[in-house]
């Protein structure tokens, strides 16, 4: 009799350890699953993060190109004397005019032809008169960085 009675109590210690199992084993299984998604999640910031970086790159080269302008800019002005009483730029070695417009917006040296107190110039068909009483133009504001 008390065989028995040890017998099914050791069967459902043995039903009892068996369901933990199945339980520790069913708890493992949604674990996983959840790392799986976080996997995922974090799969997806990864790929985000790439596409981040990419239109970072894209926009340090913009902002390279940008600074070598003006560096290109600084250069070139540097060669060149602001003339504000007719808004045009004289070469400092050679002494000819150059157009303003050209100069500051596009980086080029457009020289200027003069025809009876007029200078014309031929790239952007700009035109610079001799000024006729106090005309005092100011100085371009031009700030590399700005
Ligand atoms: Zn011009």
């Amino acid at each position: 009799m008390w065989q028995i009675i040890r017998d099914v109590g050791l069967i459902g210690l043995l039903i009892t350890i068996i369901i933990w199992l199945i339980q520790k084993l069913l708890s493992g299984q949604g674990q996983i699953g959840s790392l799986k998604s976080q996997i995922d999640s974090l799969k997806e910031e990864k790929s985000n993060f790439k596409q981040e970086i990419q239109n970072l790159k894209g926009e340090n080269t913009k902002l390279q190109c940008e600074i070598n302008q003006y560096i290109h800019k600084d250069k070139l002005l540097s060669k060149f004397q602001f003339n504000k009483d007719c808004g045009i730029w004289k070469h400092k070695e050679t002494g000819l005019d150059y157009c303003h417009k050209c100069l500051i917006e596009k980086g080029l040296e457009s020289p200027l032809r003069k025809n009876k107190g007029t200078w014309h110039c031929s790239v952007c068909d700009s035109y610079y008169h001799e000024p006729q009483g106090d005309i005092d133009i100011a100085a371009p504001d031009y700030d590399p960085f700005g």
